[in-house]
């Protein structure tokens, strides 16, 4: 049986009933649901967008504006052939796959536990090759000559950039590349949801450093990295650190520490941590025969910096994220489901509920209240169930605070805020709302 397809992890919520929430509330579709779908292939909904956006603002704003010593990139997802044939892609992003002889299944070599088929125990063949890389033609004619890929990564964007960015930066070293941006792999063993997508996003960093300094940067972007997915919410019993052993790293890696979380079907990769050493600079640099050293001013010599990699992967975070922080909770004998997301990630900040939609003045005031919160986050206005199922309902998708106007609401002009996590509630004057929300959710 495959590391991805082992027996659930007792305590944590099921797989199945995660999918469900992420469907029935609109986080997250299966993609072309209704031709019968693409495999591995996933579409954020409603909610999904919010919760997606919410992570790589928050991860934009640690490892950028935190910083003053990153700078932001966006490059584009098809680039030349040779960028894929010089970082070794062409020839090494390839997984070594077994098929089964009965079933026809297929499955990665690296995964698989014994030498029958995990699903029909049938005969396996040899492991042959396989390139993770979709492939597609620039212009109108389909030869070798025109052959591009959609990119598998996005750090290689940075890394040919790197000149462009240095000159028109005037950056010294140490200093980092910072990029979120979608990347393709066409893999094989899928499954789990959005962990092994075939389309899905990354968040990577590219720090260049002095050679001699590279180890200690290693060593700070590892527990950086760790540290903040702890920092918004995962809990410790569900994330630890992995090192690579010497016959897993990847062909450009000195040394490798896997972020990794408690998914349901085991301990895997959320993020990974590469010291990618001068591999990438020093080979587009022979191959496309355009330097790509950093001139040391003071040292007064040509440097090829060494590069640390943190890339994390934002459907696998959002998943992680969603995973950590469902609970089921009982309330007066009754199941509350709480999506116990950090402030910062929770899709919708504030919910507007009038207690009764037939009284035309509370609608007026909490329609008026909710155009009044709505501009910097979302807001939703629900009058469509009882008061009592408004707020499970808006608990399961971890809003932070509803607000409900009332019949006393038009005497006192007072509103009554309900937190999510301690359901305590509190009358706040109407006038105040805006400031008191504004502090807390932002
Ligand atoms: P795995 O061993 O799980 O295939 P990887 O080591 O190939 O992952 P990297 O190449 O290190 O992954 O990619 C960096 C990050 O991008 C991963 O940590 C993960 O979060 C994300 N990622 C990679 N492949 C996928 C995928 N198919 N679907 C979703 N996220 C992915």
């Amino acid at each position: 049986m495959n590391k991805e397809q082992s027996n659930e992890v007792p305590g944590m919520v099921d797989l199945a009933t995660i999918v469900s929430l992420c469907k029935r509330r609109g986080f997250i579709y299966q993609n072309s649901e209704i031709y019968g779908g693409l495999g591995s292939v996933w579409d954020y909904g409603p909610l999904g967008v919010e919760l997606k956006n919410n992570l790589k603002r928050l991860w934009w704003k640690s490892m950028v504006y935190e910083r003053n010593d990153v700078e932001g990139l966006d490059a584009a997802i098809l680039m030349n052939h040779d960028v894929w044939k010089t970082s070794g892609h062409v020839t090494g992003f390839k997984d070594l796959l077994v098929d089964c002889k009965s079933c026809k299944k297929r499955f990665r070599h690296d995964l698989i536990k014994s030498d029958v088929c995990p699903e029909c125990k049938g005969e396996l063949t040899e492991p042959k090759a396989f390139n993770l890389m979709f492939r597609t033609f620039v212009g109108s004619v389909e030869s070798d000559a025109n052959e591009i890929f959609l990119r598998p990564e996005t750090a290689q964007g940075i890394f040919v950039n790197f000149k462009n960015i240095l000159t028109s930066s005037r950056r010294k070293l140490p200093f980092g590349v910072a990029q979120i941006g979608k990347a393709f792999r066409n893999e094989i063993t899928t499954g789990n949801f959005t962990f092994r997508s075939r389309e899905f996003e990354q968040m990577e960093l590219e720090y260049f450093t002095y050679p001699e300094e590279s180890d200690k940067w290693f060593e700070y972007w590892v527990n950086e990295r760790f540290n903040w997915y702890t920092t918004y919410g995962i809990k410790n019993a569900n994330i630890r650190l992995r090192k690579h052993d010497k016959e897993e790293l990847a062909h450009y890696a000195k040394s490798c520490y896997d972020v990794e979380f408690l998914f349901p079907m085991g301990w895997s990769e959320l993020e990974g941590i590469a010291h990618r050493t001068d591999f990438d600079l020093k080979q587009h640099s022979a191959v496309s025969g355009k330097s790509l050293s950093y001139f040391d001013e003071e040292r007064k010599q040509d440097i090829m910096p060494h590069v640390i990699e943190p890339s994390g992967g934002v459907d696998r975070a959002f998943l992680a994220f969603v995973l950590d922080a469902y609970r089921e909770e009982k309330v007066r004998g009754e199941k509350r489901v709480v999506l116990g997301l950090n402030k910062f990630l929770a899709p919708v900040k504030v919910a507007v509920l009038p207690l009764l939609k037939k009284k035309p003045e509370i609608v007026a005031m909490a329609k008026a209240i909710y155009k009044d919160l709505s501009g910097n986050y979302k807001v939703v206005y629900d009058d469509t169930a009882s008061i009592g199922k408004l707020y499970r309902r808006q608990d399961e998708i971890g809003t932070l605070y509803c607000v409900t106007v009332d019949v006393e609401s038009l005497e006192d002009k007072k509103v009554t805020v309900r937190d999510r996590d301690t359901m305590e509630q509190k009358r706040i004057p109407v006038s105040d709302l805006k400031s008191y929300i504004d502090k807390l959710v932002r």
